[in-house]
């Protein structure tokens, strides 16, 4: 039992769709608009659901990236990447 399905297609293609259209199509935490995938806000380990709310559009890089840390601690990071920018010169 359960190992008939992918671990990474949990999210039914509906779902993933509507979340694409919400977000516009890109990576939420830096824009990028490849590889993208369907991320959990708060991880399923951690009490998250397959709710909208608790989904985001996140590409590869950012999705690989995140590992063991939370969504909030990666859009903090990116924010702060980007201020960075904006300020430096
Ligand atoms: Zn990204």
């Amino acid at each position: 039992m359960g190992s008939n399905y992918t671990r990474s297609s949990r999210i039914s293609r509906p779902l993933r769709t509507k979340i694409f259209d919400r977000d516009g199509r890109v990576c939420v935490y830096c824009g990028s608009c490849e590889d993208l995938s369907v991320d959990h806000i708060l991880p399923k380990s951690l009490g998250g659901g397959d709710e909208e709310e608790n989904l985001v559009t996140s590409c590869g890089r950012c999705n690989s990236m995140k590992g063991a840390k939370s969504a909030a601690t990666i859009i903090e990071l990116w924010a702060q990447r980007r201020l960075g920018e904006n300020t430096r010169g």
